[in-house]
């Protein structure tokens, strides 16, 4: 296979993603904010895949945003409403209906995520007072992880596809957004597991596996680095606090 990469997608040319994302248009504007190391290590790139099927959307790589211009002009403007998605006990939660249109009044809402391992976006909200100062929203997700490759290290750790997608089905029902697409995220992520699960039963491949997959309910919980990687976005492992530092 070619190794040539698409520079859009940040997938080989052979199976670049490209043409087959939609583009929803949505009220919300959505700001992913990515750890330098995500880029490397998540092979996956599904912030990258997400940001790609919204307009409304921007995409930033770094650790320290306070002297990022597009975002400090983003958090700056008195017309926005922004907030950060990031769980803890002072978020208000969106499946809840801790956020209404009456809140935002005429501003236009922005979400920032932040595309990292939970250490990472620990050290990213660390080296930005300007993210820490941020009202939080969190929400409470309809199902458990789709994400069947990695092991989770706990019930509920959601992929950035499975966060955007729980995020406007909650936007939508608070009457904040307009969900154009429900399945397209999800069904991206799908097929993206299909993908990652046939490349590891197939022995010309690189990423094969000796032996398959078991299925996710006879999984031992993961406790090692790869198991920590989304748990931000839900809920936080029991050793940490929930203040930053
Ligand atoms: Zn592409």
């Amino acid at each position: 296979m070619s190794r040539e990469m698409c520079y859009r997608c940040f997938w080989p040319k052979a199976l670049c993603w490209c043409p087959s994302l939609q583009p929803m248009a949505t009220r919300t504007r959505f700001v992913f904010l990515m750890h330098p190391k995500e880029f490397k290590q998540e092979k996956a790139n599904t912030g990258r895949l997400t940001h790609l099927c919204l307009p409304n959307s921007e995409l930033h790589m770094g650790q320290s945003f306070d002297g990022d211009e597009a975002v400090q002009a983003l958090l700056n403007d008195a017309r926005n409403f922004c907030l950060l998605l990031y769980p803890g006990t002072e978020a208000r939660n969106l499946s809840n209906g801790a956020l209404t249109p009456a809140d935002l009044g005429e501003r236009q809402l922005v979400v920032l995520l932040l595309d990292a391992t939970w250490s990472g976006a620990r050290k990213m909200l660390k080296q930005s007072p300007s993210l820490q100062r941020l009202p939080r929203i969190m929400f409470t997700p309809a199902a458990p992880s789709r994400y069947v490759i990695k092991q989770q290290p706990q019930p509920g750790c959601l992929s950035t596809l499975e966060a955007v997608h729980e995020l406007l089905t909650g936007l939508e029902q608070s009457g904040l957004d307009h969900y154009p697409q429900p399945t397209q995220l999800l069904g991206v992520f799908q097929r993206l597991q299909d993908f990652q699960i046939r490349c590891a039963a197939d022995p010309s491949r690189p990423g094969y596996r000796h032996r398959p997959y078991s299925a996710p309910s006879e999984r031992v919980t993961a406790s090692g680095r790869s198991g920590e990687r989304r748990s931000k976005y839900l809920r936080q492992p029991t050793n940490a606090t929930d203040s930053v530092p």
